[in-house]
């Protein structure tokens, strides 16, 4: 089921009455969720994934704008009369009812051509529990499971409706490291099997990157950049998404463009044919240096922190933003942890330029044909999945 979001917007009043000021905790989210994939929906706290979430799922009514599930407008459904499945940090089970109840829950209610025979509930029961592997657990009480054993019974009950839809929102934030990366494997796993439209929300870049057919990336309220993780991480539309995309995280310096080069203090680090002078923000992701000894770019060395086949080389430099540069390079050059100084080159596809004020990307020498490249190629894919669609 191909989910539409057309210019959604959400304006809650103001909490504090004195200064009235209204919150636009989502503006103008316009975006389309082909069938079948696991969108990740990523962003810092408070910019606006839940609402967008309780919006999709009818818990909360849009100011303006349209939700279609396929061609099927649902702005004005309840959340009942959507077909989805939802899922939230905190597990929500029943602590009286068993997992088997708690998981038949849903199905009780359905009337009238849906309702099902308690022979045909328990089979469904079964099959889902199954699928989340849990069937082994039915009739334990929630408080006799572990964490994780508990959203996946949150899991099965939001499937056992076969949802047109799945929402979770941060529905691994409560477990632990561990547990973590295995749910987060079996939501993969079981969307894959099901084939069922997911959105999942979370507010940690790893996870989305991790899981999703496609990112989508808000700040404020506002949708910055939507496409492959691989595509957003390598070609980052601002400051903010390649800030937000990475770990370690992408080192930030202020520079400038002058004479079609890149300065970081007075060191000439690249080229930046047929971009103006101006000042910018130039940010390289970790695996963008090269130790060289007649490298272009000179900073001093802190420490090194061993990572089996790869070192981590902390550095510094007074243009830095970050407190310390994180550099990943190879053991071979195990060497520099001996220096006082360290000197780089830089991949040119791994350092990007940003507009000082408005902090959008400034493309640079191949940088822009990558680019169209990127757009071209995802307008040909989405092309042939409407296709797909249509056939
Ligand atoms: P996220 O899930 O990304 O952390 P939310 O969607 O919960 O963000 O919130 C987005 C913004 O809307 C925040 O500024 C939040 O304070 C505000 N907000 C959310 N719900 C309400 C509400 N019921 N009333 C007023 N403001 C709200
Ligand atoms: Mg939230």
């Amino acid at each position: 089921m191909k989910v539409v979001l057309k210019n959604l917007t959400k304006i809650f009043p103001s909490r504090n009455k004195k200064s009235g000021e209204e919150v636009v905790a989502v503006n103008n989210f316009d975006f389309e969720i082909p069938d079948g994939k696991l969108i990740g929906l990523l962003g810092p706290s408070g910019c606006g994934k839940s609402t967008t979430l309780y919006m999709i799922s009818g818990l909360q009514k849009p100011t303006s704008g349209r939700i279609f599930f396929g061609e099927d407008d649902v702005t004005e459904l309840t959340p009942e009369n959507r077909g989805i499945g939802l899922v939230f940090q905190n597990y929500a089970l029943y602590p009286h009812m068993t997992v088997k109840q708690n998981i038949m829950f849903p199905l009780q209610n359905l009337k009238g051509a849906d309702k099902l025979s308690k022979e045909d509930m328990l089979k469904r029961s079964y099959e889902v529990a199954e699928l989340v592997q849990i069937d082994e657990l039915m009739d334990r009480k929630p408080s006799e499971l572990s964490g994780g054993q508990q959203q996946r019974v949150a899991i099965a009950r939001a499937l056992v409706k076969m949802p047109r839809v799945l929402l979770l929102d941060e529905p691994l934030s409560n477990l632990d490291a561990r547990l973590r990366l295995q749910t987060r494997e079996e939501i993969r796993r079981i969307q894959r099997n099901t084939k069922i439209t997911t959105i999942f929300v979370t507010h940690d870049q790893e996870e989305a990157m991790s899981i999703s057919d496609y990112i989508v990336v808000m700040k404020l309220g506002v949708v910055q950049q939507t496409g492959k993780p691989q595509a957003v991480y390598d070609d980052p539309t601002n400051l903010f998404v390649a800030k937000f995309l990475g770990t370690p995280p992408i080192n930030v310096f202020n520079g400038k463009v002058s004479g079609e080069k890149i300065y970081i203090g007075d060191e000439a680090v690249m080229d930046a044919k047929g971009v103006a002078d101006q000042e910018v923000y130039v940010g390289i992701r970790p695996e963008g240096f090269m130790v060289d000894k007649n490298g272009k770019f000179t900073c001093k060395v802190e420490g090194v922190d061993v990572m089996g086949r790869d070192i981590s080389v902390i550095s510094t430099n007074a243009a830095s933003i970050n407190p310390v540069i994180r550099s990943i390079i190879s053991a071979d050059d195990i060497a520099v942890a001996k220096e006082t100084t360290v000197k780089y080159n830089l991949k040119p596809h791994k350092v990007f330029i940003f507009n000082k004020e408005t902090e959008n990307r400034i493309y640079f020498g191949e940088q822009l044909a990558t680019h169209e490249a990127l757009l071209k190629q995802e307008q040909q894919e989405k092309e042939a999945e409407e296709t797909a669609e249509e056939a």
